[in-house]
């Protein structure tokens, strides 16, 4: 049997296990996903090589600390964390599927990024994966965050040394302004997540914008629904998380995920 895992304290409440288990299933695969909480990364990731276990995804606290322990790709390097642990190789690999999760959302929705004007609202470890990938896909990124510093630190990480300003760095305060002229909008802060807020004015918001929030709970979030009552496209946290999980399942089995599935799965827990 293989066994494939998430490591991070706390993991209780993750919705990883059935959305994976609901791939093994419908592939017919013998396979197990196991939720870890250890104390710290370096021996959880050493027992794991010494276990067998195939791939590990990785959260909070660890995201960052993890990268000393593999060798991560390019982008994880960029963005300064590692969510998917490949153990088919030696040293195992580290890979940042959150960004590809947010991509393939926006794919899933007809909403191509490249030469887009987009609004990144956060600047933690959700919208570092995302401004890369905004950047990447070819869309310059407003940055606009409460703590206005972390906004530039994450835009001058995405600028490169000495390279173009795609990234620009705001407070909250410049979100009408930002918003009135984006064409997507991005909230990766946890503001909305389980309670009625929203870090946009819906003054703001308007039919010709794609909106995502990484927030998952609740789905609909208050930002969604005034972006949906304006007439903008919106796209909910189960994509980004849904697809972050296909990434690293086809990663580590080298296999096209069985993606209905999965999102039925991940779906009945949300
Ligand atoms: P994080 O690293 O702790 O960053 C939190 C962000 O939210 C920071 O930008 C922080 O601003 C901002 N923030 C927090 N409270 C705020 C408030 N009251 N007003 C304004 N800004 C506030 O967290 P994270 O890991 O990036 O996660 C952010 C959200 O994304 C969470 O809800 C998480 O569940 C979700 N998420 C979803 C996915 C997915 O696949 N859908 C993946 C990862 C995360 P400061 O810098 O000023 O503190």
């Amino acid at each position: 049997m293989n066994v494939y895992g998430l490591l991070g304290n706390p993991v209780g409440h993750s919705r990883s296990p059935p959305m994976h288990e609901a791939a093994y299933d419908e592939l017919d695969m013998d396979a197990r996903y196991v939720t870890f909480e250890p104390d710290a990364i370096a021996p959880a990731i050493e027992g794991a090589k010494a276990l067998g276990i195939r791939g590990l995804n990785v959260t909070i606290p660890f995201k960052e600390d993890v990268l000393a322990h593999v060798e991560p790709d390019s982008l994880a390097e960029r963005i300064g964390a590692v969510n998917t642990v490949d153990f088919s190789t030696s040293p195992p690999t580290g890979h940042n599927t959150d960004a590809a999760g947010a991509r393939r959302a926006f794919e899933r929705h007809d909403v191509s990024l490249d030469g887009k004007s987009a609004v990144l609202v956060g600047a933690g470890g959700a919208a570092r994966a995302v401004a890369f990938m905004l950047a990447d896909e070819g869309s310059t990124v407003a940055i606009a965050n409460r703590t206005v510093a972390r906004a530039t630190s994450l835009a001058d990480a995405v600028n490169g040394v000495g390279g173009e300003e795609t990234a620009t760095a705001h407070g909250l305060d410049e979100l009408p302004e930002l918003v009135a002229d984006a064409d997507v909008l991005v909230n990766a802060t946890s503001v909305g997540m389980d309670s009625d807020e929203t870090p946009v004015p819906a003054d703001a918001l308007h039919a010709d914008l794609a909106v995502m929030d990484a927030v998952y709970s609740p789905l609909e979030t208050r930002l969604l629904r005034e972006a949906s009552a304006r007439g903008a496209t919106t796209i909910d946290g189960a994509w980004m998380l849904l697809f972050q999980g296909v990434v690293a399942f086809e990663l580590w089995t080298g296999r096209d995920a069985p993606v209905k599935r999965m999102d039925a799965a991940l779906r009945r827990r949300l």
